[in-house]
């Protein structure tokens, strides 16, 4: 199995942004090290989260980014030398497994990304489970926490 790093730190912040917003789907970027090359999960190392507001019609299961913070959260990227390395949302009451509209909205990830699902059914023990994203298909990936 494939195999992606976080730091302690970017663990701890997406712990938090996701408990911040319940009882709805937090969701963002996950920021970091790494290449990001086609038809292979990439060996990436998550280093910052960032919280995207979500302004689906439905926040209680579903996700869809605020467009504005969306860009500003990609030119802060930018700024701090970081690569755009995936993406998280959080399922507030269900398990990690991709729900039916992440699964409907996997034609936007055709190029493979990392796509992390943090469960909080059980909330005081979170559950980061990450996915690589491609050609209409999720694949587990191993989560690695570092501290540096
Ligand atoms: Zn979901």
């Amino acid at each position: 199995m494939n195999e992606v790093t976080i730091t302690s730190h970017a663990y701890q912040s997406l712990i938090e942004i996701c408990l911040r917003a319940l009882p709805e789907e937090a969701c963002g970027i996950l920021t970091g090290t790494g290449t990001i090359r086609r038809a292979q999960p990439p060996n990436v190392t998550v280093t910052g989260i960032q919280a995207i507001r979500n302004r689906s019609q439905q926040p209680h299961n579903r996700f869809a980014f605020d467009p504005k913070e969306w860009i500003q959260a990609y030119y802060s990227m930018q700024k701090n030398r970081q690569s755009l390395v995936g993406y998280f949302h959080s399922h507030p009451s269900t398990m990690p497994i991709p729900s039916t509209a992440d699964w409907n909205g996997l034609h936007a990830a055709a190029h493979g990304i990392n796509y992390w699902i943090v469960s909080l059914q059980q909330a005081d023990k979170p559950l980061i489970q990450p996915y690589w994203a491609e050609n209409g298909r999720f694949t587990p990936l191993m989560l690695t926490k570092i501290s540096i």
